[in-house]
Formats: C-alpha cells, structure tokens, sequence
C-alpha cells in the first residue's frame, strides 16, 4: 500500500467510519487482525469514548488517523494488540510508514503539551505539523533523529556485526546517529572505524526508512572496504566478522533496511556466480 503524509492541522473528536485508525496504548498498537493485518476503522473505534483523532495522512484513499489511549481505557475484546516493534515483520512498507508517523507524532504530542521556552499550555498550529505555545508564541516541531546504516563490502563477503543488545547470535550491519554539524559520509566513515576499526570508501546511497524506535530516520549505504583488519570496540560491538552469502549467521527479520542491504548484498553475489558459471 502507498502511504501519503499530510501535515497535522488539527485534532477531532471523531473521524470517517471508513478511515483508518491507528489506536495505540503507549508503544503498542491496536488491530482488527494480525493475519493478514487490517487496521482499524473509524466505525469500529467509535463506540470508545474521549478519544482525540490526529489526521496525519492517506494509505492508498483511505484517510489515516492516528489515536493515542490512556491505560485504564478498556477496548472491545476482538482489537489485536500488539507490541509495535513487533509489528514491523507482518506490515507493508506503506502501512508501517503510516504506523511510524502516527507512533511519532502521538508521542510527541504527548510530550509537548506545554512550551519547553515559558512553560504555557501549547495549542496545534493550523497550518503546519506544530504546535505553538499560546503565550510566547514558540512553535515546537516534531524530532527526528537522523542515522546512518551502512553494509561493508569486500570482495565476495560482507561485515556484520553483533550489538551487544542483540540477542545471542544475531548479526546486523553498522549504524549510528548522525552528529551535530557532520555529513552523512562523513558519520558512515567514522561510525564503522568506530565501531570496528575499518576504513571505508566508495560510500553509495541505498534507500532510506523512517524507523520510529523512538524516532530515527534510517539512511541506508553501502560502502567498500579501504583498510583496517576488524576490531570491534568491545562496548557497543562485542563481534564482527566477514561473511559470504552462503554462510550468514542469523540476520533481522524482513522489514528492516538492515535486512534489505543484507538481501541486496545476497542478491548481487547470486547474479555474480551466476554470470561466473556461464
Ligand atoms: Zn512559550
């Protein structure tokens, strides 16, 4: 499914029955069905009372809200819920883009009720994804945090590497957040020197996805191997390694860029073999 933003302009106290809501209970989301996923609808929300509808974009035609649940409130026995992390692996890529910018913004609504300048109660900006203090008038925008993600090619194998809040096992390619005032090359170049003590060159665009645990905006590269024999930095990496298409250690499920860059690396060196074998 495609998934179109549109910018917050207000908040309602109910929505379309046909449109699509997106009901979570801090960081766990509600369904109609897991398999295959149905979101909710705005008919089979609208018998919870109080809720606020935050209209934040379309999914193919369907208008997408998204809602935000206190704790105590009891929802009807047939919701699916969720944690949403988890949810990654059964969604599309347009429906979890719709998921990640309701999950976003909610949590940052919640968390900008009042003005960090003055203090004063904040209200949404009619005419931008903001809300603005009614006192000093400060408009206050929704945070995304920008990383690098970054698969390291030499020759006929890849690096991956084992996070120590992976479970045991599970391997990954490098990633970091980008730092004040650094470009994006330049964050690739130093996080994997960093985090594995390899100098990288050649760094190409991949593709990009709004990740939003809590809320970074993945940018996807992949980059060739300069120098450097690898030495994780016994903190954040406890162990990496070089490894072919044929033998991997276990990878992140499908739906993660960090898989997407694994799968392209095993796709390109299938394609080579095969144009070897000819
Ligand atoms: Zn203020």
């Amino acid at each position: 499914m495609k998934f179109t933003v549109a910018k917050v302009s207000e908040c309602n106290s109910s929505c379309p029955e046909n449109a699509i809501v997106l009901l979570f209970k801090k960081r766990r989301i509600y369904l109609r069905s897991t398999e295959p996923v149905k979101f909710l609808s705005g008919l089979e929300v609208s018998g919870l009372p109080g809720l606020e509808y935050m209209s934040m974009g379309t999914l193919d035609d369907r208008q997408c809200f998204g809602v935000m649940i206190n704790d105590d409130l009891q929802v009807p026995e047939n919701f699916c819920d969720m944690e949403f992390r988890d949810a990654i692996k059964l969604f599309d890529q347009g429906s979890f883009a719709a998921a990640s910018r309701a999950a976003q913004l909610l949590s940052w609504k919640n968390t900008h009720k009042f003005c960090n300048n003055c203090g004063t109660a904040t209200k949404q900006s009619p005419v931008e994804t903001a809300v603005v203090c009614v006192k000093c008038g400060a408009a206050h925008y929704p945070k995304i945090c920008p990383a690098v993600i970054v698969s390291v090619l030499h020759e006929d194998k890849i690096l991956l590497a084992h996070n120590r809040n992976f479970r045991p096992g599970l391997f990954s390619t490098i990633a970091g957040f980008v730092e004040a005032g650094e470009s994006l090359e330049d964050c690739v170049r130093r996080e994997v020197l960093e985090e594995v003590g390899v100098n990288v060159r050649d760094i190409k665009y991949f593709d990009s996805q709004s990740w939003p645990f809590p809320n970074s905006l993945m940018l996807g590269f992949t980059a060739e191997h300069e120098s450097g024999e690898i030495r994780p930095d016994g903190t954040e990496i406890t162990e990496a390694d070089w490894f072919t298409a044929d033998a991997l250690p276990e990878i992140p499920a499908p739906g993660s860029i960090s898989r997407s860059l694994i799968d392209d690396f095993i796709d390109r060196n299938k394609s080579k073999a095969k144009s070897k074998s000819k």
